[in-house]
C-alpha cells in the first residue's frame, strides 16, 4: 500500500512539480500515471521510491513512513521496490545473469540460492537462453526484460516503472505489458507512468492523470484521455 498526503515538491530552481497530491494505492493494484510532458509524473513516481523527497507532506510505502526513514535505512527500503526505467539502465560489462544476480548479491544471499532465483526470474521473462549474453548483444525489448527481471528478483511488493515502453516498438511494448500483467496477477502492485495511449486504452486499469503537479483525474478502468 502506498499513500501520499498533501504532498508538495518544489525543486531548487523554484519549479513546483507536485502541488498538493493526496492519493491511496492499494496492494495489488495496477495504476497508470498519465499526463503531458513536464506535468510531474516522474516526480510523483520518484517520491514513491525516495529518489526525490517531498518539500512538505507525507508518504507511506509498505507501512514505512518515508518522512522518518533514516538515510541508513534507504537501501533496505529500496530493495522492497522494483524500479524500471525507459532506458533500461543495465550494467554494460555484466552478463544478463550477473545483472540480475547483482541485486541479490548486495544482500549477501548464498550462491546457490542466488543462481536458482536468477534462473527462475529469467524464465519468467523468457530469457533463460540469454543468461550469458551482454546487454549490448540484446534487442531493446530483451534488455527491458532483463531490467524487469532485476527489478523483481527480490520479490518486491511494488514495481514502479517510468515509461518502460518509451523506447520500444508496439509489438515489443506488448510483450513487456504481458510480463507486467503476470507480475500484477501474482499480487504485486504496479505503478507505471506512460505516454502509450494504445496500451492504456486497451489493457484497462486505474488511471491517475497529473497536470501541473496535481491529480486532475483518477478513474478505475480509465482511458488515456490525451491526444497521442
Ligand atoms: P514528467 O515526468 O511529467 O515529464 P517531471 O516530474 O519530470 O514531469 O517534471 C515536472 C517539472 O519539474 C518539470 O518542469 C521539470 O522540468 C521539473 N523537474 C524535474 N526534475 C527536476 C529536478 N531534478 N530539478 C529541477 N526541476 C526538475
Ligand atoms: P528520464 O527521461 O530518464 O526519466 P529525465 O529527463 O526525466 O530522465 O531526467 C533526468 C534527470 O534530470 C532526473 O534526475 C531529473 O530529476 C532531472 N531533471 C529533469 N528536469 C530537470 C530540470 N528542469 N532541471 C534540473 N534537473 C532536471
Amino acid at each position: 500500500m502506498i499513500t501520499m498526503s498533501n504532498v508538495y515538491k518544489t525543486y531548487d530552481n523554484g519549479v513546483q512539480a507536485a502541488n498538493g497530491i493526496t492519493v491511496k494505492i492499494k496492494q495489488g493494484e495496477f495504476v497508470y500515471v498519465v499526463g503531458p510532458s513536464g506535468a510531474g509524473k516522474s516526480t510523483f513516481i520518484k517520491m514513491m521510491y525516495r529518489e526525490q523527497k517531498p518539500t512538505t507532506g507525507s508518504i507511506n510505502v509498505n507501512g514505512l513512513s518515508l518522512e522518518t526513514l533514516a538515510e541508513r535505512d534507504v537501501p533496505y527500503f529500496r530493495r522492497q521496490i522494483g524500479v524500471i526505467f525507459q532506458n533500461f539502465r543495465l550494467l554494460p560489462k555484466l552478463t544478463v545473469h550477473e545483472n540480475v544476480a547483482f541485486a541479490l548479491e548486495v544482500i549477501e544471499e548464498e550462491r546457490d540460492v542466488i543462481n536458482q532465483r536468477v534462473k527462475d526470474v529469467l524464465k519468467l521473462v523468457k530469457l533463460e537462453h540469454k543468461a550469458d549474453s551482454l546487454p549490448n548483444q540484446l534487442s531493446g525489448g530483451e534488455q527491458q526484460r532483463v531490467a524487469i527481471a532485476r527489478a523483481i528478483v527480490n520479490q518486491p511488493k511494488v514495481v514502479i516503472a517510468d515509461e518502460p515502453t518509451g523506447n520500444l516498438d508496439m509489438d515489443t511494448a506488448w510483450e513487456i505489458m504481458d510480463i507486467f500483467r503476470e507480475i500484477n496477477e501474482r499480487g504485486t502492485t504496479v505503478v507505471m507512468a506512460t505516454h502509450n495511449a494504445d496500451i492504456v486504452n486497451t489493457l484497462r486499469h486505474r488511471v491517475i492523470a497529473i497536470e501541473g503537479g496535481k491529480i486532475v483525474r483518477d478513474e478505475m478502468e480509465g482511458g488515456y484521455g490525451y491526444e497521442s
